[in-house]
């Protein structure tokens, strides 16, 4: 594809040859609209309308009944997506439970699996993790009494955007408890090879945790085999569940029983639950990581769309994901070498994650005159661009489009009527 011009016939082609086109019919998308933001808010599919629909009438329905008697049981509801979702991160129906968001999957599994002794009282993590889950390990420090300015060490990256696995695997200290890291940098898009990192980290006996907020969805996992002691990710970015859409955790099955850091009444045991005595009786699996009552309205659209990434399949998705930005860059060298952008994520296969990150001193005009012509692209201050071409939904010609028109704004600058300042939300 780099060796000759590509045209719209070459994706015109592509899209032809692509056997996941069908799924953008289960889509809501706009004519002329390109969307290119689905690794911070994935659109609504047809399906995720249908079980939230379904969860509405069960209510409407059932009343409390609905808890057992529904369509889709409110009860068993955060163990049945956790199965759903087990296949996505190569995990055991039992190691995985929906409930609560990053920040708060991330409180309750530190609570559980940061316990500083002796000699182990620090947190490893890096500096371009994204910020919430820095502020829940400083919290997590400081319930212990531990000041984070000695007890958090952040790997420093070297360019600004990437970080070093050698680097990571050098501050792997007798003195460290836990690490922590995203498996793919939100930012430039970079993938950590998260085998790699977890046996390194093993080797030194420190526990594993990753954030899987930019790799699920858009990529295959192999946690259990890995043997990564624990994951958070939420579902509105990649798994399209919607705002607020319910979060979800992985603890490996070399843990069972252990007690989680946070109890509350869903943690336990679901025989057990209703019998209301004071002393919890844990599940034996991931749910019992869970703390209060589900919150079903955010959880019930993941149920239509994880059914779809079943029927298209996690390698499918991440073949075509690779091959949408891979077009972007090739596009991006054949038409806007010299419009001043630079490409921020690593460029191997391996090393990549679901969007291409674009470096430009005026990024945040750009964005505006992007939205402005009806693409959706993400801005990151201050000077990032981030496109996520996603395989369930965005043609080979969107791709084709978004990059002229991104041609068009910087070479006729256009983009220089707007302010270059971020809005409240970028
Ligand atoms: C999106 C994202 C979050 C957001 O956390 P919530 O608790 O779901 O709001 C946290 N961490 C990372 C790395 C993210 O990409």
């Amino acid at each position: 594809m780099t060796k000759s011009k590509i045209t719209r016939d070459t994706v015109r082609k592509l899209d032809q040859a692509d056997h996941l086109n069908k799924f953008r019919n289960e889509f809501y998308l706009k004519e002329e609209h390109y969307y290119m933001d689905g690794n911070s808010l994935g659109l609504l599919s047809k399906r995720a309308e249908h079980t939230l629909l379904t969860a509405l009438q069960d209510w409407k329905n059932h009343g409390i009944e609905g808890w057992t008697e529904g369509e889709q049981p409110w009860f068993y509801m955060s163990e049945k997506l956790g199965e759903m979702t087990a296949p996505l991160i190569g995990a055991k129906p039992h190691e995985v439970i929906n409930t609560g968001s990053i920040t708060t999957n991330l409180h309750q599994l530190l609570a559980t699996f940061f316990k500083p002794d002796n000699q182990r009282t620090k947190i490893l993590a890096d500096e371009l993790n994204f910020p919430s889950d820095i502020y829940a390990i400083k919290s997590q420090l400081e319930l212990h009494g531990l000041d984070p300015a000695d007890h958090l060490l952040q790997v420093e990256s070297e360019d600004g955007y990437t970080l070093s696995e050698e680097d990571i695997i050098t501050e792997m200290s007798e003195d460290i408890a836990l690490l922590l890291l995203p498996s793919v940098l939100y930012r430039s898009g970079q993938l950590v090879d998260i085998e790699k990192i977890t046996k390194a980290a093993h080797e030194k006996g420190i526990i594993v945790g990753f954030d899987l907020a930019h790799s699920i969805g858009a990529l295959p996992h192999q946690l259990n085999e890995w043997g990564v002691d624990f994951a958070v990710w939420c579902t509105y970015k990649y798994l399209n569940s919607g705002p607020g859409g319910v979060g979800g955790l992985f603890v490996h099955e070399k843990h069972t029983g252990r007690k989680p850091g946070l109890a509350g009444w869903f943690s336990s045991n679901k025989e057990k639950q209703f019998d209301m005595g004071h002393t919890l009786i844990p599940a034996e699996n991931a749910g019992a990581y869970q703390i209060g009552t589900p919150h079903i309205m955010s959880s019930a659209p993941l149920l239509g769309s994880l059914e779809l990434f079943h029927e298209a399949g996690i390698e499918s998705v991440r073949e075509k994901s690779l091959q949408l930005t891979r077009l972007m860059m090739n596009l991006i060298h054949q038409e806007l070498y010299d419009c001043g952008l630079k490409i921020a994520n690593p460029l191997e296969d391996q090393h990549r994650g679901g969007h291409v990150s674009l470096i430009h001193p005026e990024a945040a005009s750009i964005c505006k005159a992007l939205k402005d012509e009806n693409v959706v692209p993400d801005f990151r201050s201050p000077n990032v661009i981030r496109l996520a071409p996603i395989a369930l939904y965005t043609s080979f010609e969107d791709v084709y489009e978004v990059m002229f028109i991104l041609k068009d704004i910087i070479m006729n600058e256009k983009h220089k009527q707007y302010k270059n300042e971020r809005g409240i939300i970028a």
